[in-house]
């Protein structure tokens, strides 16, 4: 038998298959994690494929060891990987990678081993290895060295972070509930250890195995165990416990649908119970009742003999949620989320690989979990940025979840009360089925939202932050003793400029979207297609010279609210205190019991607004986000004001918005205000249009990155030349330009946007100039598919 592995080196050879002879006795499987010689090396590697006879001429290699006792990868994600690596221009082992937890990546130690009896005597062992990235004395390493070049000592390669099981001591019964009774009255009267045992386990002995832990709260020692072992009362073993994140929650009952409801979960239930691969978008507005179809449509997956993977972003993988799932399907239920321990996400890992759990829940990496026959697959807030991861492998959860849904044969329903326009335009055309909740679960209103035009009103304070109607309100609701959320638009940071008196934004004549001011040049320049020119003293539009370079920090919002709120207390959230784990919960936690007033923070806290006693939502500035160069401003900005509006009032006490901004009639902001989504796509699909942005086109950006910048302004040309030699209209072909950070650890960067259609050979056109450039060396060269607009120049 004959193993392909894709090993895990230095990227440049890793795409390519290496073989190996299996010898007899290695359980080698597709899917397995082995570790295999690699010219003088040992590392580790994926088989790919099994085959009988071997395309290579000379005498195979064999493998070294299987790692794992069951292949990590099954069948189906190995076939993905390779799918996945051509269609996002990523390396094979990378994802491969990706799909593991954590531990068992696994890295290599280079450890030094003695050779002969006399060496490992030598102090430097200590009758052990040496692990050589501790060594950093210049001595030592001078003496490795002259052991090495005689013989007395060689280096090995470790495969380190080896997974561990957690094992714990339990003990088995050996005999019947009648026996133990008998011993029970036979047993010495002084011997109460042995006594409260054997009492124990006349009565409750379907309660056992029972673990060491277990019995020494029942107060029994380590000397009465070993004498109930000695006695044969009692067998020991160790067994593996599994490191569960989550506690067991009391059972919920599923909720009565109301007919919108219903009419969705009929619709998905026909695909799922035809086992027919379907893209749902449920564009369902805040509050109506989104994830109680998604908990009935898994358990009629569950009802099939399948499984279910539900996606949610990882900030609001919050307790409640998981807990919300666990109630439904309790110990079935396996939980993927980056707050878990290393062990913890082992073993969810394991429980999955096993079977042992039906259900996953978790954030964008556990769309590779190993689960078999799926039946449903959720992807909640399929808006989400998040879902994308932002290196490599820069895969789309999204994607591979459809990918998924087909192997499968299941329906996948992406969900949201703001889709992304894309998705939403894939409904249009009919790739997605559209369904749609347009109520509130039990028809509560949607709450008031009333903007505040900045451009004709007063401001409170001196930082121009705060109007005059939001601090009233602020401080009316501060004598009420009811909260007050604060919202700081501040995605992606650029500044571009905004005259005060008449809300002008300076934009690209080309491409219609804000000027970046670079403060070295002093110009201002599009990110796009690489327009600049000078940084205006005056307002273009109205000659005013209250020309001003946004934004806003929330630093400076806090000082102006302790300013004009003395009194009250103020939690502050933004990426400078959520630094450290578990303090976005500490906050969010501190707030809802109400141990401060105001709670101001980045979109961060819009995922958080559940909270009864907030009865005010502020948006310092809606407008931030809006001039950012990218061409989905727009939508991300109706996107944080739809979620924040929907967030409020969902209690009894009645909720206000107030949305402070420079452009009231702004169709983002005035449809926000209105929460009117279909709408708004109606109107940016034109936006959209007219601009030749997606989702009319699709994206891809090639950057070329070199020491020298001309030298890589010259390669991002040539590589221009060559696609515009193949690509013709409608495809268009953009830049070079310098790229946002054009600059990095002495990297400078360039970058090509194609947008096109329908490009059927650009995929491999694309693959051949990646390939051109691992030959020459001279460059580097990354292709990214869908970019998020914020990296698009
Ligand atoms: P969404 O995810 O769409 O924003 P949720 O799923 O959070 O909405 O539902 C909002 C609220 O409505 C929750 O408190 C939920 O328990 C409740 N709810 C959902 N469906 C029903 C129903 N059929 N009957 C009664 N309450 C419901
Ligand atoms: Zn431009």
């Amino acid at each position: 038998m004959i193993a392909q592995v894709i090993v895990d080196v230095a990227a440049r050879q890793t795409d390519r298959v290496f073989e190996y002879h299996v010898p007899d006795g290695l359980d080698a499987d597709v899917g397995s994690r082995v570790i295999v010689p690699f010219g003088r090396r040992k590392v580790q590697g994926f088989i790919v494929s099994l085959t009988e006879q071997s395309s290579f001429a000379g005498q195979l290699k064999d493998l070294l060891l299987v790692v794992d006792e069951m292949p990590p990868l099954t069948e189906e994600l190995v076939e993905l990987s390779a799918d996945l690596a051509r269609e996002i221009f990523a390396y094979r082992i990378s994802i491969l990678k990706t799909m593991l937890p954590g531990v068992m990546r696994a890295n290599y130690r280079k450890i030094l081993v003695p050779a002969s009896e006399q060496a490992a005597k030598l102090p430097l062992f200590q009758g052990d290895e040496v692990d050589l990235a501790n060594l950093e004395e210049a001595h030592l390493i001078k003496m490795v060295k002259q052991l090495i070049s005689k013989g007395e000592a060689r280096i090995e390669y470790l495969v380190e972070n080896q997974a561990r099981k957690k094992m714990t001591a339990v003990y088995f019964p050996r005999l019947k509930a009648e026996e133990y009774r008998e011993l029970l009255n036979e047993v010495r009267a002084g011997a109460s250890q042995q006594k409260k045992l054997l009492s124990d386990l006349a009565e409750n002995l379907p309660a056992y195995p029972k673990s060491r832990e277990q019995l020494k709260e029942l107060g029994i020692s380590t000397a009465a165990l070993k004498n109930a072992l000695e006695k044969n009362w009692l067998s020991l073993k160790e067994v593996e416990q599994y490191r569960r994140p989550t506690k067991p929650v009391a059972p919920s009952q599923p909720l009565k649908l109301n007919a919108d409801q219903a009419a969705v979960l009929d619709r998905i239930s026909q695909d799922l119970q035809a086992h027919k691969s379907q893209t749902f978008l449920l564009e369902g507005v805040t509050g109506s009742g989104k994830t109680e179809v998604y908990l009935q449509a898994i358990s009629q997956a569950l009802a099939l003999g399948r499984t279910a993977l539900m996606l949610v972003p990882e900030i609001s993988l919050t307790p409640q949620m998981v807990r919300q799932v666990q109630s439904r399907f309790g110990q079935q239920v396996a939980v993927l989320h980056s707050a878990l321990s290393e062990g913890e996400r082992y073993d969810e890992w394991r429980r999955i690989r096993r079977g042992e759990a039906q259900v996953v829940v978790g954030a964008r990496s556990a769309v590779f979990a190993p689960l078999h026959n799926i039946g449903l697959i959720i992807i909640d807030e399929e808006h989400e940025g998040s879902y994308k991861q932002d290196n490599n492998p820069r895969y789309h959860a999204r994607d591979v979840a459809i990918w998924r849904s087909r192997y499968h044969g299941c329906p996948l329903i992406l969900g949201s009360a703001t889709p992304s326009l894309a998705s939403r335009a894939r409904a249009q055309k009919g790739v997605y089925q559209l369904l749609r909740l347009q109520k509130r679960a039990k028809n509560q209103p949607l709450p008031r939202v009333d903007l505040i035009d900045l451009k004709h009103v007063q401001f409170a304070g001196s930082q121009f932050d705060l109007s005059c109607p939001l601090t009233e309100a602020i401080q009316d609701r501060l004598a009420k003793k009811e909260q007050v959320i604060l919202l700081l638009n501040r995605r992606g940071f650029a500044n571009f400029m905004l005259c005060r008196n008449c809300g002008f934004v300076l934009k690209c004549p080309n491409c219609d979207l804000s000027l970046t001011m670079h403060k070295d040049t002093w110009t201002m320049q599009c990110h796009y297609c690489g327009y600049q020119e000078a940084v205006p003293e005056v307002c273009p539009n109205c000659r005013d010279r209250q020309i001003r370079f946004l934004g806003t920090g929330t630093q400076k919002v806090q000082e102006e609210l302790s300013e004009l709120f003395p009194q009250a207390k103020i939690l502050r959230m933004d990426v400078d205190t959520t630094r450290r784990k578990g303090s976005y919960e500490r906050i969010l936690t501190s707030f809802g019991r109400g141990e401060a007033d105001i709670l101001l923070g980045t979109q961060m806290i819009a995922k958080g607004l559940d909270f009864p006693n907030v009865t005010l939502v502020g948006v310092v500035n809606a407008d931030t986000g809006l001039w950012l160069p990218d061409y989905n401003a727009s939508e991300k900005t109706f996107e944080l004001l739809t979620q924040v509006a929907g967030r409020a009032g969902r209690a009894d006490k009645e909720g206000q918005v107030m949305i402070q901004t420079y452009n009231p009639d702004h169709y983002a902001i005035r449809l926000a205000q209105k929460q009117d989504y279909e709408l708004f796509y109606a109107k940016e699909m034109q936006v959209r249009h007219a601009g030749d942005y997606p989702p009319y086109f699709y994206t891809v950006l090639v950057s070329v990155s070199a020491k020298n910048e001309q030298n890589a302004a010259r390669e991002a040309f040539k590589i221009k030349r060559q696609l515009l030699s193949v690509l013709k209209a409608p495809t268009i072909v953009l830049g070079p330009a310098p790229a946002t950070i054009s600059r990095l650890k002495n990297q400078y960067y360039y970058q090509i946007l194609v947008k096109y259609k329908r490009e059927k050979h650009l995929n491999e056109l694309l693959h051949q100039i990646q390939d051109q450039a691992q030959e020459v060396k001279k460059y580097g060269l990354n292709v990214e598919i869908d970019p998020e607009p914020e990296r698009i120049m």
